[in-house]
């Protein structure tokens, strides 16, 4: 049995499933989903992530997480809050930095909201010299103040797909053409959740939702905005997002995201605007990675680490600095938002 015959006899039984249901068993099934079965990331997997390519991207974070702290005075204790931290190596390389700056690392309550098992051993190793605890979800953060940050976690949220019909829209669904997985779309119906998005859009394009984003900005929000702290959401997307951008990886490529269910990572663009609406807290404006971490200084952190390097190793910083900061690269298609209460601040980095 594969996740595909799983999918087909379900589909076969009950009809076709919104591509939300789709992304959902693709990447969590307990037995079968992408997530639940492999460790995804590095050379070796299906993609690399910025924390993956340099610890340069880890120590910036934790610059910038203890200078707002330090800023708001610095509160005692916080919650130190990473969602979706994959092999652990962003919480590991911003500890190390943010030590620089003290007081902060006795003060934090690491706590990470992993839903991996695999990934959670592998965190488990790599923060092996801290407490950490895992929540279960976004409700579950302790009440306190809370530094929080999220790199490539929406992007993993299963979204709708809806397409517009007139004043109506049709869902975008997984059905069965031959007994094959396929496309297909549901009947026009009014959707009043997305009547705003009436304004921006024609007949016959393509919008997404992702319904999970809005409850998790909004329990991070909250205990920015009433206790204090303030969070950093790094993705690839942007202010609002517009046509299908569902899309399958593997072994660093991409596939058809029909061909390869539980077997390919499946994200999609975030749309910051649905992110910055559903938080209670203040938010930023949406920055370039590049813009962002050139403000934090990576050039001069870059020569510094270059003054004890030569040859292969000096090549592959250079090489890390530009993916991470180049337009070509990654340095444009991804963006950062920052979360921050009323009396403060913006985090480094970041404009109001
Ligand atoms: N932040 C890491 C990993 C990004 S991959 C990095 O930059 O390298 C996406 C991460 O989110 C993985 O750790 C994955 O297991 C986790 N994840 C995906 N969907 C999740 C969900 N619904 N709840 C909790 N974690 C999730």
């Amino acid at each position: 049995m594969s996740l595909e015959d799983l999918l087909i006899a379900r589909i076969a039984a009950q009809g076709p499933m919104t591509v939300a249901e789709y992304m959902a068993e693709c990447l969590l099934h307990p037995r079968y989903g992408y997530y639940a079965t492999q460790d995804p990331l590095g050379a070796r997997g299906d993609f690399i992530t910025a924390p993956e390519i340099s610890q340069m991207f880890g120590e910036l974070i934790g610059l910038c997480l203890a200078q707002a702290w330090f800023d708001q005075g610095r509160p005692t204790p916080f919650t130190l809050a990473e969602a979706g931290p994959g092999r652990g190596t962003l919480m590991a390389d911003l500890l190390r930095a943010a030590a620089q700056v003290p007081g902060f690392v006795d003060a934090a309550q690491i706590t990470l909201i992993e839903a991996s098992k695999p990934l959670r051993a592998i965190q488990t190793e790599t923060l092996a010299e801290y407490e950490v605890a895992w929540v279960e979800g976004f409700d579950a953060l302790p009440d306190q103040p809370l530094f929080f940050v999220a790199n490539e976690f929406f992007d993993a949220l299963p979204i709708r797909q809806f397409l517009r019909d007139g004043a109506q829209w049709r869902e975008r669904q997984v059905g069965l053409s031959d007994g094959r997985l396929s496309f297909g779309v549901g009947p026009a119906q009014p959707q009043p959740a997305l009547d705003h998005r009436l304004e921006d859009t024609r007949d016959g394009d393509l919008i997404e939702d992702c319904a999970a984003a809005a409850p998790a900005m909004d329990a991070v929000g909250r205990r920015i905005m009433e206790q204090g702290g303030v969070g950093l959401i790094i993705d690839y997307g942007d202010w609002r997002s517009l046509g299908d951008t569902l899309q399958a990886v593997q072994k660093h490529g991409p596939v058809d995201p029909l061909t390869t269910p539980g077997r390919a990572d499946l994200t999609a663009h975030v749309d910051f605007e649905a992110l910055a609406q559903a938080t209670p807290s203040k938010f930023t404006r949406v920055t370039p990675q590049g813009v962002f971490l050139e403000r934090l200084g990576i050039t001069q952190r870059a020569q510094a680490l270059a003054a004890k390097l030569g040859g292969d190793s000096l090549d592959q910083l250079i090489q890390a600095h530009r993916r991470l900061t180049h337009p070509d690269e990654m340095g444009q298609l991804f963006k950062v938002m920052g979360l921050y209460p009323d009396a403060h601040l913006p985090p480094p980095g970041l404009d109001a």
